[in-house]
């Protein structure tokens, strides 16, 4: 932060020693829990947000940026554990377990599995549109919130199928998306798909375009501005790790790594994919996983890239962004402590190259990132079963960005009492301990 208050730079300052008692304090400086504090912030609200490292410095910062709100469908679909012994045994496939991390995993993928149940996966679905609903809504009024409009492109996405057998195979998903009134159109053959996006290869022969996908110009620029502005109204951002949560009758104690203890009216948990471990300090195992993700950022003019395409089949993306052209996804559950093995941002990069023949694959930098998931791909939104003066904000999997300004939403309507702008309950952060 500079002498005048303007937050100018990912770094933060450390927690000074006044600054230990607050009204709201946020643990997480990625991009949900930047959209929560500058909700709450602008509704009057005195906030503190603390991250261990500075704004947007994991998931937040080098994912793919899609405002995906047409994604609705949950990763858990009927059949999808027969596709389990495959992820064993390719390691650099688009998903991936590590088999030493199998044991650990085991929990998460019980739940998963009872997540891609039919029934579940319908309820699943209408809980994911609603809240999608809201994001697209949400989302624009942050954006006008902090300055930060212009850092979007509103024109779409194509996801493009190597063959017609594929293409077939999409329709239930698609039709899912009709039933909630989601447009799209499907187009056939080489030379329509070239009209969105040329210099692509003559073996993609089908594609779904959807007009309402939005992606930003730089995932980790909009949290940077979603920051400023968070600073701007007053909210103060500093560096400092917190440990441990402690309800007492003056308000919820944080141990933070310092020794120092930090008291707060209300707490709000968005620390991403270690979320889970500060809710245990509070007596509750939430199954929260990382879905590790890949990619690289090729400099700007790589490809003449005309819109983001995804290649469903392949599990990535490739983004047009300010910094560059972004091709990346994968799934790895391996775990946060496991070393990032880069051979698998390699492997799609090689696969991009495949499909984008005039692909510059050269002065690229890769990128590893920890997507915070829970089984039914569904975040975690609500208070702590042990003291609701706790809120948690986390669990987005690969929908953080996208659906950031619907959880601030959220929250500050739990926040400040209100009727919540949606159904809460199949958000609710202890559901998996009642389905155990
Ligand atoms: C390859 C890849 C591509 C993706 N593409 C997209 C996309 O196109 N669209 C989309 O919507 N989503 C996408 N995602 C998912 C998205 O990045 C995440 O869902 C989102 O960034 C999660 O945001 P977050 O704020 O919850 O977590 P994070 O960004 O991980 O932030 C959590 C913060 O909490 C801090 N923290 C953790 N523990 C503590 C602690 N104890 N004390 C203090 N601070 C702590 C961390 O330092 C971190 O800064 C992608 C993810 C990956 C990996």
């Amino acid at each position: 932060m500079s002498a005048t208050g303007t937050f100018d730079d990912a770094a933060l300052p450390p927690l000074g020693a006044d600054e230990i008692a607050c009204d709201v304090l946020v643990i997480g400086a990625g991009t949900v829990g930047m959209a929560i504090a500058l909700r709450l912030q602008g509704e009057g609200r005195q906030v503190l947000v603390i991250d261990r490292k500075g704004v947007a410095a994991e998931a937040s910062g080098g994912n793919a940026g899609a405002l995906a709100f047409t994604d609705i469908m949950p990763l858990a679909a009927p059949g999808i554990m027969r596709k389990v012994p495959r992820w064993l045994f390719d390691p650099l496939g688009p998903l991936a377990i590590a088999p030493g991390y199998l044991p650990r995993i085991a929990p998460w993928l019980y739940h998963f599995w009872r997540a891609s149940w039919r029934d579940r996966v319908k309820k699943n679905t209408a809980a994911q549109a609603a809240l999608m609903d809201l994001s697209i809504i949400e989302t624009d009024a942050m954006l006008t919130a902090a300055g930060a409009s212009s850092m979007v492109r509103s024109d779409g996405v194509l996801h493009l199928y190597e063959s017609e057998a594929e293409f077939a195979a999409s329709q239930p998903g698609w039709q899912a998306r009709a039933d909630h009134g989601i447009e799209f159109e499907h187009l056939h053959g080489a030379r329509s798909i070239a009209q969105l996006q040329p210099g692509l290869s003559a073996s993609l022969v089908a594609a779904t375009f959807l007009p309402a996908w939005k992606t930003v110009s730089d995932p980790m620029q909009l949290t940077l501005a979603l920051a400023r502005r968070v600073v701007d109204l007053g909210g103060c951002l500093r560096r400092a790790q917190a440990l441990a949560l402690a309800p007492e009758a003056e308000g919820i104690c944080v141990r933070l790594s310092d020794q120092r203890r930090l008291v707060a009216q209300r707490v709000v948990i968005a620390a991403g994919a270690w979320s889970h471990h500060l809710a245990r300090t509070l007596g509750e195992r939430i199954p929260l996983e990382t879905e590790r993700g890949y990619n690289t950022t090729l400099p700007v003019g790589a490809f003449d890239l005309r819109r983001q395409l995804t290649f469903d089949g392949h599990g990535f993306v490739v983004t047009p962004l300010t910094c560059g052209v972004r091709v990346g996804g994968a799934v790895e559950l391996a775990g946060l402590d496991a070393p990032a093995n880069f051979d698998r941002a390699a492997v799609l990069l090689a696969k991009a190259k495949r499909f984008m023949p005039g692909l510059a694959t050269e002065g690229g930098t890769q990128w590893m990132g920890f997507r915070p998931s829970l089984p039914d791909t569904l975040p975690a939104i609500g208070p702590a079963a042990r003291d609701a003066r706790v809120v948690y904000a986390f669990g987005h999997g690969h929908l953080g960005l996208t659906q950031a300004a619907a959880t601030a939403r959220l929250i500050a309507d739990i926040l400040s009492s209100r009727p919540s702008a949606i159904d809460l309950a199949p958000f609710c952060p202890q559901r998996f301990a009642r389905a155990a």
